[in-house]
C-alpha cells in the first residue's frame, strides 16, 4: 500500500509540470496571469491571446490555460506572415501578437519571427487585441509621474529611480524602431513599436543594448540604466505613446517588471 502511495505521489509531481516547459497550466489558488507568464517565460499577452482572455485578464482556480511555447522562424524571400503561420499550424493572429505586427503585416527577409506554439485543443477564438499588455520597465521608485497641462506642456511619462547598470526591460513585445546613442534630451534612447499605433520609449540610458529592427519580447533587456542626456540623477524616463500622443502609463501598466 505504501509503495502504491509513493508511486502515486511521484506521478502527481510529474503531472504538476515544470513551469519552464509545461504547455498547459492549471491555475491554482493565488495565481495571476502575470505570475504564470513570468514563471513560464512566455509573454502574458501571448498567453491571453491563446486562451481568449480579455482585460483585466482574470484567471480562476482550476482553469486550464494553454501555454504557447515559442519557436522562431527566419523569413525567406517570397514568404508572407500568413503563409508562415499556416506552415506552423498557428493562427496568424497569434503570430501578429507575438511579434507586434500591425496591418498591413509587412515582414522582411531575414527577420526573425516568434512562432508561438499552439495547441489544437479547443480554445475560444483569440480576440485581436488593439492595446498591448504593458508592464513596468523597471522596479525603481517613481520620481516623477505623468503630467499634462492645458497648454500641452508637462511630463509625458514616468521617471524611475535607477542604479546605474540596472537592466531596463521592454514593457511589451515589439520591434525596435529607434536605438540611438545620443538623442539629445534623453541621451541614449530606445523606442519600441507594439503595433496599432502603440509605442514605448526608454530614455536617459547609459547604453542601448538592442539594434534598429530587432524584435524584443516583453521583459527582455533593451538597455542599461544610467544618467544619459539631461538627467540630473540616475533615472529612467519611460513613456507610452498612442499615435505619437503620450498617454498616462499609470492606467496601462500591470504586474511587476519580471525581475
Ligand atoms: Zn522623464
Amino acid at each position: 500500500m505504501k509503495r502504491i502511495a509513493l508511486a502515486l505521489s511521484a506521478l502527481l509531481l510529474v503531472a504538476a509540470g515544470d513551469p519552464a516547459t509545461e504547455t498547459e497550466h492549471t491555475v491554482t489558488e493565488g495565481e495571476t496571469l502575470g505570475g504564470i507568464a513570468n514563471r513560464a517565460g512566455v509573454a502574458p499577452g501571448v498567453i491571453a491571446a491563446a486562451n481568449g482572455l480579455v482585460e483585466p485578464y482574470a484567471v480562476r482556480v482550476g482553469q486550464v490555460l494553454v501555454i504557447p511555447r515559442q519557436r522562431t522562424h527566419t523569413v525567406k524571400a517570397g514568404e508572407t506572415g500568413f503563409a508562415i503561420a499556416m506552415d506552423y499550424g498557428v493562427p496568424f493572429e497569434l503570430v501578429a501578437v507575438a511579434n507586434g505586427l500591425e496591418p498591413p503585416y509587412a515582414i522582411r527577409v531575414g527577420q526573425k519571427l516568434i512562432i508561438p506554439a499552439y495547441s489544437d485543443r479547443e480554445v475560444p477564438v483569440a480576440p485581436v487585441r488593439d492595446t498591448p499588455y504593458f508592464r513596468p520597465p523597471h522596479d525603481g521608485v517613481q520620481l516623477l509621474g505623468f503630467q499634462r497641462r492645458p497648454d500641452g506642456t508637462g511630463h509625458e511619462g514616468i521617471d524611475y529611480a535607477v542604479k546605474p547598470g540596472d537592466m531596463v526591460r521592454a514593457a511589451a513585445s515589439g520591434r525596435v524602431v529607434y536605438a540611438q546613442t545620443d538623442s539629445g534630451r534623453f541621451g541614449p534612447l530606445v523606442v519600441l513599436d507594439h503595433g496599432n499605433g502603440w509605442r514605448t520609449r526608454y530614455g536617459h540610458l547609459a547604453r542601448v543594448t538592442v539594434k534598429l529592427g530587432d524584435m524584443v519580447k516583453a521583459g527582455e533587456r533593451v538597455g542599461i540604466a544610467g544618467q544619459g542626456g539631461n538627467a540630473t540623477r540616475p533615472e529612467l524616463h519611460f513613456d507610452i505613446l498612442k499615435d505619437n500622443v503620450p498617454v498616462d502609463p499609470a492606467g496601462k501598466l500591470s504586474g511587476g517588471s519580471g525581475k
